[in-house]
């Protein structure tokens, strides 16, 4: 068969089931299958497809018609321009949580820090997805990433390796910051944040393949994101900054929360590509010095 035919015939399956983008999942499975660029996939259209890899195609199609996500199927997804292994240990980088790594970066080359390194703590860090994006991005920094879950940590781990930062990640297993001692520059998360009551409402390729303690934050979503405020009051250097992922329609409410727990800090709301409120930013306040 004809790759054309193929993606033809793949697409349509993929649509009676109800798939978004299906003539994109059905390309990029194939591309993945064939090993192939976009381009080269383009010029080989109308070459046949070998027996070994049409039946490894038919595969992967039929999981993702079942609705299991395309990040799963191909062990892949990127993330601020890096590729990262992906499986069912840990949520698949989302494009809108790259919001925090630019934050995270934009802060880190405002600050005038000379001589010592930043400290920059990514807690529940899953894959490893935005730890790995800062260590990459700010070479002097020490990176301390978090999770309370070891699967993910083991994942995380692959990943550090695979893009040889183990002299600069430092993966520690815990919940939120209690196993993190030393004060934190820059304190970066994508907590769970979906109101228990909502999981089963999401899409299927979330509720039924995606870790729920990934998601799930509680009877009102905050739960997780009040706790991690409250530890980082200990844990956060004077003038430091936490930069926290929320949902769309938290903004106000994840707000009087920050005021609230930390009345001294600034707290801002920043927008994602969408326009909708995703990440909290709480600076820490610089410590006045006692007028003796
Ligand atoms: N953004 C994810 C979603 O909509 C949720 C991630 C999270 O809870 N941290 O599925």
């Amino acid at each position: 068969m004809k790759v054309r035919d193929a993606l033809r015939l793949a697409r349509k399956r993929l649509q009676s089931f109800d798939v978004q983008d299906p003539g994109f999942e059905a390309e990029y499975l194939m591309r993945h299958t064939l090993g192939s660029s976009r381009e080269s996939l383009l010029l080989s259209l109308d070459s046949g497809i070998p027996v070994s890899a049409m039946s490894r195609f038919q595969r992967s199609i039929e999981r993702r018609s079942s609705g299991e996500p395309s990040a799963y199927i191909t062990g892949h997804k990127e993330f601020y321009g890096i590729d990262f292994r992906v499986d069912p240990r840990t949520l698949i980088p989302r494009p809108e949580t790259e919001l925090l790594v630019q934050l995270a970066l934009a802060f880190a080359s405002d600050r005038k820090i000379t001589n010592k390194p930043l400290n920059i703590l990514d807690v529940g860090t899953g894959c490893g997805a935005i730890a790995i994006a800062l260590a990459v991005n700010l070479p002097g920094a020490k990176v301390i990433a978090t999770d309370i879950s070891p699967d993910a940590l083991h994942l995380a781990g692959e990943n550090v390796a695979r893009h040889c930062l183990e002299d600069h990640v430092t993966l520690v297993r815990g919940d939120l910051l209690t196993p993190v001692p030393l004060p934190i520059d820059i304190l970066v998360s994508n907590p769970p944040y979906i109101p228990s009551a909502e999981i089963l409402n999401l899409p299927r390729e979330i509720t039924n393949h995606e870790p729920r303690l990934a998601l799930d934050g509680g009877p009102d979503g905050l739960a997780v994101i009040e706790r991690l405020i409250v530890q980082a009051k200990d844990k956060l250097s004077p003038g430091g900054a936490m930069f926290i992922e929320i949902g769309w329609d938290q903004g106000q409410q994840v707000l009087a929360h920050a005021r609230r727990l930390w009345p001294d800090a600034q707290t801002s709301i920043t927008p994602d590509l969408a326009g909708l409120d995703r990440a909290l930013t709480l600076r820490s306040p610089v410590g006045v010095a006692l007028p003796l």
